[in-house]
């Protein structure tokens, strides 16, 4: 993409490090270009000790690993699954895959994950009407933590299982514990726009033994333990190549790091963004405890303070060849789940009106940043 566009500034790049090749050329050298080998085994302890959580499962999307986890839950034909409204297309799509209904449940502003109120009035309603929900989708948005200590408490008071959609959280914390480890099971994903990258990939975590072992088995055509290719369940061809894994390990390197400098972007946009007349710099301020990765900044426009829009703010940045995103458009308002239950809504369709997504890749410098606060600062003026 750069080699073709130097001036492009794009939203959320991938940022490649020294070691890569080095573990993609070792797998290559050994002749291990199959879906097992020591990269995969590597990069998937380098995930453990990220995420502090006992057992990794490399797989070949988040997604997969969405899927994956909702089948270790028990989620089935009927079922219903809570879910966030706002949120990737991506969190909801497996819970269709597995003929469940997706659940959709308004943010609360601060954090614009998950508002425990509405997730209590959901299960109280949809145990009302006959049925309790099977399992809670969790997603941490843009890298904040979502308000796990209310959300883990609702959870266990329902008995309800919780699959941690960590996809764009991998590096953040609460009280210094790492997202993805809070669910039964968790979930990353290192597809390219993520803050890091397998070129494509995920990862399913968790502490149970048992689930993941049985993560392991489905994603590798769910063989019976027969040398003459016997089956009694469904399986999928969801593992990790390992060339992929070796990508994967010299990004695990820079995590702490990448994290770091997603950070610093951040500061970087909330001070110097700040003297923008209608615009504020959004998920701020961190709640207490809360650490998040950054992976995005995303920005809010108040229309009592100016006629911009999202929408002509992206279309200006574009004339200066610079990339944003609006916000994830909320499932709620998305035709394919016109007719799934939702509760309430009004609040992350606000912010879906309101927002934008800023150029956050760790590789861009000062000089890109002023690049984009001049734009904005254009567009506002
Ligand atoms: C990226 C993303 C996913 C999907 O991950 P893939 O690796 O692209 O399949 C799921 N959920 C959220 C919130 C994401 O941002």
């Amino acid at each position: 993409m750069r080699s073709q566009d130097h001036d492009r500034l794009f939203l959320s790049p991938p940022h490649l490090g020294r070691h890569e090749l080095n573990y993609v050329h070792k797998a290559i050298e050994d002749n291990w270009v199959a879906p097992v080998g020591p990269n995969i085994t590597g990069f998937e302890a380098d995930i453990c000790q990220a995420a502090g959580v006992a057992h990794c499962v490399a797989l070949s999307s988040g997604t997969a690993a969405i899927h994956l986890g909702l089948i270790l839950l028990g989620v089935g034909p009927g079922d219903e699954v809570l879910c966030p409204s706002f949120t990737f297309v991506a969190t909801a799509n497996p819970i269709v895959y597995l003929g469940a209904t997706p659940v959709f449940i308004d943010s609360e502003a601060d954090t614009w994950n998950l508002c425990p109120e509405r997730l209590r009035e959901a299960i109280t309603d949809r145990i009302a009407r006959g049925k309790k929900p099977k399992a809670l989708l969790l997603v941490h948005l843009y890298g904040m933590p979502a308000r796990l200590p209310e959300i883990l408490a609702i959870a266990a008071e329902y008995g309800l299982p919780i699959l941690e959609d960590a996809a764009e959280a991998l590096g953040s914390r609460l009280n210094g514990q790492p997202l993805g480890s809070f669910g039964t099971i968790g979930v990353f994903s290192f597809n390219g726009n993520k803050i890091l990258t397998t070129s494509g990939g995920g990862a399913l975590v968790t502490n149970d033994a048992t689930l993941a072992r049985k993560a392991h088995f489905l994603a590798t055509q769910a063989k019976d333990e027969a040398t003459h290719y016997q089956h009694s369940e469904v399986g999928y061809n969801y593992r990790l190549s390992n060339i992929l894994a070796g990508i994967g390990r010299g990004q695990m390197e820079l995590l702490e790091e990448r994290v770091k400098r997603r950070r610093e972007i951040f500061a970087w946009y909330q001070e110097h963004l700040a003297g923008l007349p209608g615009l504020t710099v959004a998920q701020a301020p961190e709640p207490p405890g809360s650490r998040s990765n950054r992976w995005l900044t995303t920005l809010l426009l108040n229309p009592a303070e100016t006629a911009a829009t999202p929408e002509t703010l992206r279309l200006h940045l574009e004339t200066r060849n610079i990339e944003s995103r609006p916000l994830w458009k909320p499932m709620h308002l998305q035709p394919l789940f016109a007719t799934a239950p939702m509760y309430g809504g009004a609040v992350c369709a606000d912010l879906f009106g309101r927002g934008l997504c800023l150029p956050s890749g760790t590789a861009m410098t000062d000089a890109d940043q002023r690049r984009v606060k001049e734009a904005l600062a254009e567009a506002l003026a």
